[in-house]
């Protein structure tokens, strides 16, 4: 793959081989730009093959308003990104490549071919096709800048210069598929400021010995929630007790937001578990009445093994004190208690996962010092931002490969109307 003599000049060059970088190589060429992509690792796009379970969940069929709420209060960074290259200029690049799009269960986006290395392909034979040089075992160590303007990179393989450099690193997240904090660095040389990596859609460990009992148990309608100082969030979906904590899709989504709440909030912050999404106090009480007047002599553990799996419904009559009462034995006050925590469990958060186990990173380059218009630096000149690189993360489902693959669509492409740029030296 590698090919060209290291003193060449490109007008475009991209580091790194994710969904973002891809997508940004295929609009560069496409607007005409000699263009290079650079990848450290030997081969390309390794954490994009892993993603959903090797089938690349790439995007969801939320309208764009919601799509980018789920990002939190920055989502509408994204507007113009998602513009040129949201889920409408996907499914028709892929359609073109010759791969059809899937949602079987109406929400999530996948290859119809059911293999991530599809996706990867396609953007890739389609921007080779059009003239990219690929370099792979090819780090860049340092994005050269003169006069406020990037003129080069120097990597691994030898110095390379352009006009126009495309920071396409993704996070810190899973090492062993490529996560490395190496485009952060880049850029903090560069004078970009850099919101600190958390894990994001990772398992949330959690210190309540009950917790870590319950290993192997899912609840298919669950509502977690934390609120930290005036910090709220909260995720709805399946939930999985495991030996550290929780995961499942609702644990997974809320794990940024919630890691970065309780990192800067760490005396206020409160995560709290609602086993039935649907259920609040008040239906609990409905529901032990009801079972004090129709089944008094049954074990109180069965109001809650009614709708939720015997384990759980065991620790949380337990957790209420009323593990070996009956119904006919409740106080009102009994009922209260236990209505209150079933509709509201509070857990003990002391740590985050760690970074190998994280699916995605939270904070990166900070975004108020990104053009979102054009994913320019506001910093340097001819220095592009695209994908996890940045400080926007979303939650399982589809968000965060979409975002890479608008974001880089938009960095890629020629803003100026200048490209190609003329040979430098
Ligand atoms: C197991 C797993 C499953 C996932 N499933 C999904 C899913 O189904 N849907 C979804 O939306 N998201 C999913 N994600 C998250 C998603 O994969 C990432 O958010 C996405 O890949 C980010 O894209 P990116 O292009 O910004 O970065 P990456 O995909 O991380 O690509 C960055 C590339 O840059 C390279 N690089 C880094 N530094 C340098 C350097 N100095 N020089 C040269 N190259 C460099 C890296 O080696 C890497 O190949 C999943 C993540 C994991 C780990």
């Amino acid at each position: 793959m590698n090919s060209s003599s290291d003193s060449d000049f490109f007008d475009v060059i991209v580091c790194g081989s994710g969904p973002a970088g891809l997508s940004a190589s295929l609009a560069a060429v496409q607007s005409g730009a000699r263009t290079l992509l650079l990848e450290r690792l030997p081969g390309l796009g390794t954490k994009l093959l892993a993603s959903g379970g090797g089938r690349c969940n790439f995007s969801n069929l939320l309208p764009e308003p919601e799509f980018m709420a789920a990002f939190g209060r920055n989502g509408r960074f994204m507007t113009d990104a998602l513009r040129t290259g949201g889920l409408v200029f996907i499914r028709s690049f892929l359609r073109s490549e010759g791969i059809e799009t899937v949602a079987e269960d109406g929400f999530h986006c996948f290859p119809s071919t059911g293999r991530a290395a599809s996706i990867r392909d396609a953007f890739l034979h389609a921007a080779q096709k059009r003239g990219l040089t690929v370099k792979t075992s090819a780090r860049a160590d340092e994005i050269r800048i003169r006069e406020g303007a990037v003129e080069g990179v120097r990597t691994a393989i030898g110095a390379f210069s352009c006009r126009k450099f495309i920071l396409a690193t993704g996070g810190t997240a899973m090492p062993a598929l490529g996560g490395t904090s190496k485009g952060l660095l880049l850029a903090e040389a560069v004078g970009h400021r850099i919101t600190p990596p958390l894990p994001a859609m990772a398992p949330i460990p959690v210190d309540d010995p009950w917790v870590s009992e319950l290993a192997g148990v899912s609840l298919p309608d669950a509502r977690l929630s934390f609120t930290a100082g005036r910090l709220r969030g909260s995720c709805r979906g399946e939930l999985l007790f495991t030996h550290e904590g929780l995961s499942g899709p609702a644990a997974l989504s809320l794990s940024g937001p919630a890691g970065r709440a309780w990192t800067e909030h760490r005396d206020s912050f409160r995560l709290i578990l609602e086993p039935e999404a649907e259920t609040d106090r008040k239906i609990w009480c409905e529901r032990i009445d009801d079972a004090r007047k129709k089944e008094p002599d049954k074990l109180f553990r069965s109001v809650p093994g009614r709708t939720m799996p015997r384990s759980l419904a065991a620790r949380l009559a337990a957790l209420a004190g009323l593990e070996d009462r009956r119904n006919r034995e409740l106080k009102n006050a009994d009922r209260d208690r236990a209505a209150s925590l079933f509709a509201g469990i509070p857990l003990t958060v002391s740590r985050l996962s760690p970074m190998e186990k994280a699916m995605a990173m939270s904070g990166g380059v900070v975004l108020t010092e990104v053009n979102p218009k054009t994913m320019e630096s506001r910093l340097v000149k001819g220095l592009f931002f695209a994908g996890e690189v940045l400080d926007l993360t979303g939650p399982c489902g589809g968000y965060n490969i979409q975002f890479a693959i608008a974001s880089g669509r938009l960095a890629g492409e020629n803003h100026t109307g200048t490209l190609p740029l003329e040979k430098q030296g």
